[in-house]
């Protein structure tokens, strides 16, 4: 047990230790919270006061849950299966699956992710001939799942105008849709798993006497019905309440505008009249300058429940800023400095770069790749979001559950079939007429339009027949070929990648049987009666026989059922490449929790960051601070941030100042890279290099010698030279900013003033010097 303890401080080690009652450690970032939680598990079980099938513990992502599970295995000589760590989102599925009967959910229920959920709500409205000018689907999906974070539904939310009434009704019909299609979406899960718990007495009981210690991590971002479900799950108000041991920080609440609710937190002392509150104050992460850099930008936000961090790992180096001329030059600069690190013997995958937008990534990854440096994004188009990909998860979709109309229209003609908008309208009818789903409307099609659908029928459950014995991953390879997709991206012209993408789902099947504990082998399908016994049946204190949703997955839910569900909730930190060593792109909200050596904070401009929207927004601007909070505390050793003079988003050239964080920021932490310069920077560019290399030493030396040999290279190609003024016949008067390629192939980035920073190719554009 030692060795467990000996590495925590006075304050650590009380909060790991604490009695089993409720404790709310508040403290900042990198202090150990998450340290702290995961000991505690392992120090819970290694001294006998619970078994691993009594604690539950709650994350904020997949992936942090399954590094919980890593280092808890690594600490304690047990298996950690009879466990429960997972997102709320998957220990709500898990629940679900093994209740479905109680939950009134199909067994194969599937999990309509966002993009599915909109385009359900924009086929409900044109259903029921509303305006979606007047009723647009994304206020509505909004409302919907605004309603149900809050616990609400339909008949219980509160309408106060002609509008809410009209989005009351239609989240009622919404409701009534998914159930018909045995689909249900994110916030769902969660409703429909508090509802199950609440309704059913037997059941509550069993889970809140299994579980008696209930850990959440990131507890300041719960929603209120998150904190209503821990709520009820701890046996809140009843005569036994478990522990509930939730750690969090305010400064770190980052997700208001998802329906996070930081006030949980001082709900939470209240409502458990919380005795145990431990504050950690030594930070472990990250050196000194990037310490002071966070306490005193947080020390702008008013509404703070107040501490502090301090660090033993001394001042280490500054933060370094840097002032790029166009995100074209940011991104190069950063590759620069990547190559610096790496040379220097810092690891890819301990490299972060951070953007507050998704759209700031494409810029960075394009000079990544021709710079050929292995790098990862989280969250952008995520592999199970692709099309291809998706298409491929609409037919398995079928396999398990025909009734999924979102799954159904999206592959009923594709690869092309012939089935015309005609014709799916002539069926939604039917289906709406009959009330059931598309598919099961089908056999009222006449005509051609029937024989074509029936076509599309047969080949699902054709599949389905032939596939009855086979595992995971040979029923995905059977369905890409029985659908005729492989046939179809062969046949496309770009389709060598799709197919590359399509093969690795099998590679991904075969990946997640292994992980899950399936076994290779084991068959796709699994009949219900197998499915009935696997399960664990429980007889509750009062007699009453529950079926306990233990452990392996195995014993919940088909290979298929459980590979879908991954397909929805995981789709974001899942990815195949994950081992690999490659440097870690993701927005500043996905980096929470995270830590890395060396991070880059990039794009740091008024109105992106801090984002204009949040001018909009109470408490706007807090948040966003706490953002910027967030995205300096991930850094260990070094931190860098840039922001640009130009840059091009959403097919936009904006002009940027400099975010006023960088005011609200320590001067002798930071070391600008770059003298501070002014618009006629890039006519004076050679001046302004030199300057720098004057001023700066070491790599800066390097990189103003780098810079200059570019312009050199390029003066040399077709004579064009960087902060060369030149005349174009419609947009004027430029200055050339920036040079790629050479020969023909060569481009020039040029600021034209008023007429904004074009992108042009030398040999067509008709140039003159001025
Ligand atoms: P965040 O708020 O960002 O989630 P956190 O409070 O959860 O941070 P951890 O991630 O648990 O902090 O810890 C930060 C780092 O400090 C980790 O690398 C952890 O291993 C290390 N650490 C925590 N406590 C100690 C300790 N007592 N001695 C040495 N290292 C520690
Ligand atoms: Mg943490």
């Amino acid at each position: 047990m030692q060795n467990l303890l000996h590495n925590l401080n006075p304050e650590q080690l009380a909060a790991v230790t604490l009695p089993a009652q409720s404790a709310l450690i508040l403290a900042g970032a990198g202090s150990g919270k998450t340290r702290v939680l995961t000991t505690r598990i392992a120090w819970l079980i290694q001294t006998g006061q619970i078994g691993p099938s009594g604690i539950m513990a709650v994350t904020f992502t997949n992936k942090a849950a399954k590094e919980m599970l890593t280092r808890l295995s690594a600490m304690l000589p047990m298996s950690t299966r009879g466990m429960w760590i997972g997102t709320f989102h998957g220990l709500c599925n898990r629940l679900l699956r093994t209740h479905y009967r109680d939950a009134a959910l199909p067994q194969t229920f599937q999990i309509l992710d966002s993009q599915d959920q909109l385009s359900m709500i924009k086929r409900l409205l044109k259903a029921n001939n509303i305006d979606d000018e007047k009723y647009p689907a994304k206020d509505l999906m909004y409302f919907i799942n605004n309603a149900k974070d809050q616990g609400l539904r339909s008949g219980e939310v509160e309408t106060y105008d002609p509008i809410t009434r009209k989005f009351a009704e239609l989240y009622g019909l919404y409701d009534d849709q998914c159930q018909k299609e045995g689909v249900v979406d994110f916030a769902e899960l969660l409703l429909r798993c508090y509802e199950l718990l609440l309704r059913n007495q037997p059941l509550r009981e069993h889970y809140q006497t299994r579980f008696q210690h209930i850990l959440v991590d990131e507890f300041q971002d719960t929603n209120n019905l998150q904190y209503a479900w821990l709520k009820l799950m701890s046996g809140h108000g009843t005569g036994r309440p478990s522990a509930l041991f939730a750690v969090g920080d305010d400064d770190q609440s980052i997700y208001a505008f998802r329906g996070a609710n930081v006030g949980n937190m001082q709900a939470f002392e209240r409502d458990f009249r919380v005795e145990n509150l431990i504050k950690l104050e030594q930070n472990y992460r990250s050196h000194g300058h990037i310490l002071d850099a966070a306490n005193l930008l947080i020390s702008n936000n008013a509404k703070r429940l107040g501490k502090n961090l301090r660090t033993d790992a001394g001042q280490g180096e500054q933060v370094r800023v840097y002032e790029a001329s166009t995100d074209l030059e940011e991104a190069q600069w950063i590759i620069d400095e990547v190559k610096n690190l790496i040379n220097d013997g810092t690891k890819r995958d301990e490299i972060a770069v951070l953007y507050r937008s998704n759209a700031q990534s494409r810029v960075i990854e394009h000079a990544l790749f021709a710079a050929g440096i292995p790098y990862h994004v989280y969250g952008g188009l995520r592999y199970f979001q692709r099309a291809e990909v998706k298409n491929a998860i609409a037919y398995l979709q079928l396999m398990d559950n025909p009734h999924n109309d979102s799954a159904f229209l999206r592959v009923v003609n594709f690869p092309a079939r012939g089935i015309g908008a005609r014709s799916i309208e002539q069926l939604q009818d039917a289906a709406r007429m009959y009330g059931v789903s598309l598919y099961a409307a089908v056999p009222y099609m006449t005509g051609r339009a029937g024989g074509l659908l029936g076509g599309f029928v047969k080949i699902i459950e054709s599949t389905r027949f032939e596939t009855q014995q086979l595992s995971l991953p040979e029923l995905v390879r059977v369905t890409l070929d029985a659908s005729g997709m492989l046939q179809h991206y062969a046949n496309e012209k770009e389709g060598q990648d799709r197919i590359e993408n399509l093969e690795q789902l099998v590679g991904a099947a075969t990946q997640f049987v292994q992980e899950e504990g399936f076994g290779l082998s084991a068959p796709a399908h699994l009949g219900p009666q197998a499915l009935a016994q696997a399960g664990t049946p429980v007889v509750n204190a009062d007699g009453i026989e529950v079926m306990d949703a233990d452990a392996p997955l195995a014993t919940v839910m088909s290979p298929l059922s459980a590979f879908l569900s991954h397909a929805s909730l995981e789709a974001g930190d899942a990815q195949a490449q994950a081992g690999q060593d490659a440097l870690q792109m993701m927005t500043v909200h996905s980096a929470k929790g995270l830590e890395f050596d060396a991070v880059f904070i990039t794009g740091l401009e008024e109105g992106l960051f801090p984002h204009e929207s949040s001018a909009r927004e109470n408490d706007g601007l807090d948040e966003e601070r706490r953002l910027m909070y967030v995205a300096i505390t991930r850094a260990k050793k070094r931190l860098y941030m840039t922001f640009t003079q130009s840059r091009m988003l959403h097919g936009q050239t904006r002009y940027n100042i400099k975010s006023r964080f960088f005011e609200e920021l320590p001067e002798e932490s930071l070391k600008w890279i770059t003298p501070r310069v002014q618009s006629h920077w890039f006519a004076n560019k050679k001046t302004a290099w030199d300057d720098a290399s004057f001023r700066e030493g070491g790599t800066d030396n390097a990189l103003a010698k780098q810079m200059k040999t570019k312009s050199l290279a390029a003066a040399g190609g077709p004579g064009w030279r960087i902060g060369e003024s030149v005349m174009h016949g419609k947009f004027g008067e430029g200055v050339i900013v920036n040079i790629e390629g050479s020969g023909t192939n060569a481009r020039a980035q040029i600021n034209f003033g008023k007429s904004g920073m074009k992108m042009l190719d030398l040999s067509i554009a008709k140039l003159e010097r001025v």
